[in-house]
């Protein structure tokens, strides 16, 4: 039987904005579909299509990447947990490390993770939670996923991971060994900078427990439409990647040998520290790259001078996004901290979209020359 009656060959999928109050009473169990709660149908062809491109059991889609984040490391935190974070991750789980969690008394812990016995070192004191990002967020760092799952493993700790910059079209973490792997669907995989939503991916009695717990009590549930869009968006995910990694690669080989440019951070650059660790578990680079110029006011100018790109903080869009990490994604984070990460008032993200390639490096050429 087709998932969706009367649909079946349809290209288009359908979207239920509400649902008729279904409550069936059977020999004392109550099925229950209650409006647009975790068990509505919209959702699940979404979630089983994540599922399977990321190589997962199963797939929770939730209302945004930190509805997402907040919910997949709560639920593995029991009384006096303990999470060990890479030291480079996105400002918002950031915030969530230090603000939140401490003050409900679970320990967060940072870590070198391109260091493993460091990370090795840590463990010892054991950790429910291991989480990371690769590439991170904004210095696009690379971390060893294998390898960092093999010592969190052995300390028995489960392994978080957020995949937003690389995407499952560049990289499928859930294969080198993690064990949840999450996805802001609001950037690639929506790709238009039109929705909002996260999918969570990983095993079928840890998904199961998050949709009827946690996604529940947190009021974590994706809006339909949002469910729709993403969908939309997920069709094109594999030819938009295709381009986004090789507009990177030419943005990044352009910026590398542009004088007002002092470094390129991507993974792509065999300049890159982390080049052959982004070769062994990436299929491509992806579409973010950052670069350093010399000072705060180039990097202003740099950005306003832009005419074909927007100032955004998100990314993943058709348009090219740049950001200013120090002034935005990273600004709660103390100054001292980011500067120790490389997270310099000089840094500057850029989301590479879709645009023709010549026409994007004359822009970026013009803002750099006159900044
Ligand atoms: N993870 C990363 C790496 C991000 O950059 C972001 C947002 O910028 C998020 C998660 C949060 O996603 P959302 O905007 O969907 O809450």
């Amino acid at each position: 039987m087709p998932a969706y009656p009367g649909f079946k060959g349809a290209s288009l999928h359908d979207v239920h904005f509400c649902l008729r109050k279904l409550r069936r009473a059977n020999e004392g169990k109550v099925l229950l579909h209650a409006h647009t709660k975790p068990y509505f149908r919209s959702f699940r062809r979404e979630e089983e299509k994540l599922a399977e491109i990321e190589g997962g059991e199963r797939a929770l889609v939730t209302a945004s990447g930190m509805a997402a984040i907040t919910i997949a490391v709560m639920s593995c935190l029991e009384k006096d947990g303990r999470v060990v974070t890479s030291d480079i991750i996105y400002g918002g789980t950031h915030d969530l490390f230090t603000k939140i969690l401490p003050r409900l008394g679970f320990e967060v812990s940072y870590v070198d993770f391109g260091d493993i016995s460091r990370l090795e070192e840590e463990l010892k004191r054991g950790a429910s939670v291991v989480y990371f990002e690769s590439p991170a967020n904004p210095t696009m760092k690379v971390i060893d996923i294998e390898e960092v799952s093999k010592v969190a493993h052995e300390a028995g700790a489960t392994v978080l991971f957020d995949n937003t910059f690389a995407t499952p079209y560049c990289q499928q973490p859930l294969r080198l060994g993690v064990d949840v792997n999450i996805e802001s669907l609001t950037k690639y995989l929506s790709g238009h900078g039109d929705a909002l939503g996260d999918a969570v991916i990983g095993r079928r009695d840890y998904i199961l427990n998050l949709r009827g717990t946690w996604s529940t009590i947190f009021g974590a549930t994706m809006s339909p439409l949002n469910a729709w869009l993403v969908l939309r968006g997920v069709k094109t995910l594999h030819v938009r990647m295709e381009r986004h990694c090789r507009n990177a690669m030419v943005l990044a080989e352009f910026l590398e040998d542009h004088p007002k440019v002092k470094r390129v951070l991507y993974p792509g650059l065999p300049s890159h520290p982390q080049h052959e660790i982004a070769k062994k578990q990436m299929r491509c680079f992806g579409g973010m790259l950052s670069f350093e110029v010399e000072n705060t006011t180039i990097a202003m100018n740099v950005m306003n001078n832009l005419r074909m790109s927007y100032i955004g903080v998100s990314l993943g869009d058709v348009e090219t996004l740049v950001e200013w990490p120090a002034y935005m994604t990273h600004m709660t984070m103390p100054r001292k901290e980011r500067r120790k990460l490389g997270i310099t008032d000089t840094l500057i993200r850029v989301s590479v979209g879709l645009e023709d390639p010549d026409d994007m490096i004359e822009d970026f050429d013009q803002a750099l020359s006159q900044a």
